[in-house]
């Protein structure tokens, strides 16, 4: 580095994860050799307060907006190198200006949690054993009154290039006889790094297949455009081969020694997800998702930022994975909110995603059977190209959708008599039925038949959800768990009876009426275990004739190749909620659901219980499909100046006051409101939905504008208001930016 940066350079600008909207400056020591290193990027340890914090250097300075004499020095540096490369930090920065989220949170959010509390950028050690020359020569017959050491040497001698400390723990090699040896010369010890951590070799046995017209077009398409920023929709029905396209692009880029991130919603990451991409590449593959450990996550970051790992496949989080050669990012069920955090720092991984391969001029790619209403627009407004499948690859057919209707009908455990006849006819052809219903638990309510009381959380304004299996009142707002109760609490009658359905009462009771089939349930209470969902899956491979009870998890990524009938129970459920979405999300889900039935070579039915049959929502579903459906419902949008043609942003506050929330919110407005621009629309403040949660009151106010830029300065001016108003209460308050929930 030339002499003059050295000395040039007297602060910096550092990220704290703290809930401030700012940097915070250092001194950089004057006489320290820290100077030639620093970079952004790089952790220090900084005094914070009374104690000291790690922090991340965002940028080097020359000059500090405070007295120079206040600025206090850097005690420490943690890397070497930065952990956070220049590309990564400018999205971090774009992410904070653009969600209006502490910037410290935002880079901490970034890096992987035991990066965040100090420790080295650095693959884990791992001690590896050696014969010496003597050892090597040695006769095992002179150990033979010590077992353990003959046994360890043997091994250690059938591995002339050592011997891994795992290894040695799986050929169940005492470790104390390994030391014995060593003492004696026989064995040397050597620590390695250990850079095979979350890696998997995938070999590819997989013959792709031959591409139909419309693959082929997609496929063409996308390599032309494989080497700048693009974004093109891949639209296409369930089983119509998006993956196939994805997995020829991803082909391609590696083949150019570049990197590729595959995102996947949060539970869509199934071992058959995995496996596809397994048999095809003969390249490193990590995963990053939630279920993997600290020091397991560590190691993928490391594969990944180290350029190794070819094919990074990963959930939200992993929109902020290191990689030195990106060269495309797939984002697979596009419309899954998965994607978006719905707490602390709120983004979209998808937004992001995009910004991201914008700013490296690189490709992305959304796939999706049915697109989000805001990629929707985007491919009608020919911002990103539109790619469309519309027939199911191989030889499956697109299954067929009828409605059910419930008025005046008599409900056998909330099934229909049509629906119990088509189970019937379903499992006798030794084939399977899918359940859905999109409510977990027993039954939503427990009420008491004298006195009317109903089992309500006490943290919010909820009731409590009846659990039987697990013998619990559970709260699905804020976690609470109670013993579930026979006797009423307010008048002590015994007659307390559960309203309505949930998917196990579903699974009890098509036990009584299908005896000798197998059901089974998939939803969160049954799949809690790390490898519950692999052994669901496994058990409904095995079966010829069952029937699976679930809630959207059975929506999601799976194949069920013998699926060939599905049972919509309550399509009325979404369709008519308060939330302007509730459609999109309903007609997502229903087709997503319905695309399970008939993936193989068997034709697939749906059935559609509802009121509402002649519904112009529901037949539009039904008769024309999901495209028509959105298509209309954007228009519909369109005209109530709603996203995706309006700009939203949601300022949430809570408090464990009743009233205090909103009267922040309302003094915010009567200051502000007068100040902003043309154009900027408020609404509110208004309650929460469901008001109270988790003991604290919620109260929400929603900017709307037809333009970014407006909008982000009334936000900008909301939340610096926020900030300093709230400074010495204990309300708490979140910007969402396109939100999308309310
Ligand atoms: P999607 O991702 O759209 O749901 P997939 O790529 O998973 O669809 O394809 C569905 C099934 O069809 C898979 O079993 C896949 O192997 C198979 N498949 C895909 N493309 C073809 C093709 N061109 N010819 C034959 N089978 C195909
Ligand atoms: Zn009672
Ligand atoms: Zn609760």
């Amino acid at each position: 580095m030339p002499e003059a940066l050295l000395t040039s350079h007297p602060f910096i600008k550092v990220a704290l994860p703290v809930p401030m909207r700012t940097l915070f400056d250092y001194k950089v020591p004057k006489a320290t050799a820290l100077r030639h290193e620093l970079q952004p990027g790089m952790r220090v340890k900084v005094p914070f307060g009374n104690s000291s914090r790690l922090g991340v250097i965002v940028a080097l300075s020359h000059t500090s907006d405070w007295e120079h004499d206040l600025v206090k020095p850097l005690t420490s540096l943690y890397d070497e190198a930065p952990v956070i490369s220049a590309e990564l930090m400018a999205l971090c920065e774009w992410a904070a200006r653009y969600y209006h989220h502490p910037i410290g949170d935002v880079i901490f959010h970034a890096l992987p949690v035991l990066l965040r509390k100090g420790e080295k950028a650095e693959f884990r050690t791992e001690n590896w054993w050696f014969t010496t020359a003597q050892g090597q020569a040695f006769s095992l017959d002179q150990l033979s009154r010590a077992p353990r050491q003959q046994d360890f040497l043997k091994a250690a001698q059938q591995h002339p290039n050592g011997l891994s400390q795992q290894a040695a723990a799986v050929l169940d090699l005492a470790p104390a006889a390994g030391k014995s040896l060593e003492d004696k010369g026989l064995l040397r010890r050597e620590p390695r790094s250990f850079n095979k951590g979350g890696e998997r070799h995938a070999h590819q046995t997989q013959v792709p297949p031959t591409l139909n017209p419309e693959q082929s077009r997609a496929t063409d398409h996308l390599l032309d455009h494989r080497h700048h920023f693009h974004v093109a929709l891949l639209d296409g029905v369930t089983g119509s081969g998006k993956t196939e396209v994805f997995l020829r692009l991803i082909e391609n880029l590696i083949k150019e020694d570049k990197q590729v991130l595959v995102m996947v919603p949060e539970i869509g990451l199934t071992p058959q997800t995995l496996k596809r991409f397994e048999v095809r590449f003969n390249t490193d593959i990590v995963l990053m998702h939630s279920n993997m450990n600290d020091r397991e996550r560590l190691d993928a970051w490391l594969l990944a930022a180290s350029g190794h790992a070819k094919i990074i496949i990963g959930t939200r989080s992993a929109a902020f994975m290191p990689a030195p050669n990106l060269g495309l990012i797939v984002i697979d069920e596009e419309h899954d909110t998965s994607y978006k955090q719905h707490e602390g720092f709120r983004y979209h991984a998808r937004d992001l995603a995009i910004k991201r391969a914008q700013a490296l001029d690189i490709p992305v790619l959304l796939a999706s059977a049915t697109p989000s209403y805001e990629s929707l627009a985007n491919a009608i407004q020919k911002r990103f190209a539109w790619l469309k499948l519309r027939n199911r690859a191989g030889n499956a057919h697109i299954p067929q959708m009828e409605r059910v209707d419930l008025r005046g009908k008599t409900l056998i455990h909330g099934f229909s008599e049509h629906a119990l006849a088509s189970m019937k006819l379903c499992l006798e052809r030794k084939e399977q039925v899918l359940v859905f219903l999109n409510r977990r638990g027993y039954a939503p309510t427990l009420m008491c038949h004298q006195c009317g009381w109903i089992a309500a959380c006490d943290h919010c304004d909820v009731n409590l959800t009846v659990h039987k299996r697990a013998n619990k009142l559970h709260c699905h707002h804020c976690d609470t768990q109670k013993a579930l109760i026979h006797t009423c609490p307010e008048c002590q009658s015994e007659e307390l009876f559960t309203v309505g359905e949930g998917t196990e009462q579903i699974e009890t009771q098509l036990g009584t009426l299908f005896k000798d089939t197998p059901i089974l349930r998939v939803d969160r209470d049954s799949t809690q275990r790390k490898s519950a969902m692999a052994k669901l899956t496994q058990k409904i491979h095995e079966h010829d004739q069952a029937i699976l009870v679930g809630t959207q998890m059975l929506a999601k990524g799976h194949h069920f190749p013998n699926v060939t009938l599905v049972i919509i129970m309550d399509a009325d459920a979404g369709l008519f909620s308060s939330d302007f979405r509730g459609m999109e999300r309903t007609a997502q889900l229903v087709t997503q659901v319905a695309g399970r039935a008939g993936r193989a070579q068997k034709a697939g039915h749906v059935l559609l219980q509802t009121y509402h049959p002649d519904h112009a929502a529901i037949e539009c579903l039904c008769t024309l499909g999901y495209e028509h459906f959105a298509i209309d419902g954007l228009s519909e949008r369109k005209s109530l100046s709603l996203p995706p043609f309006f700009h939203q942003v949601i300022i949430r506050a809570e408090s464990s006051n009743e009233q205090e929330a909103m009267q922040l919110l309302t003094a915010m407005r009567n200051d502000l409101e007068p100040l902003f621009a043309k154009g900027v629309y408020l609404v509110g403040p208004y309650a929460a939905i469901i008001v109270r949660k988790a003991g604290q009151h919620r109260a929400l106010i929603s900017i709307k504008a037809a333009h970014r830029a407006p909008l982000h300065e009334a936000t900008q001016r909301m939340t610096d208001w926020l900030e300093q108003s709230t400074k010495h209460h204990k309300i708490r308050f979140a910007i969402d930016v396109d939100p999308l929930e309310t």
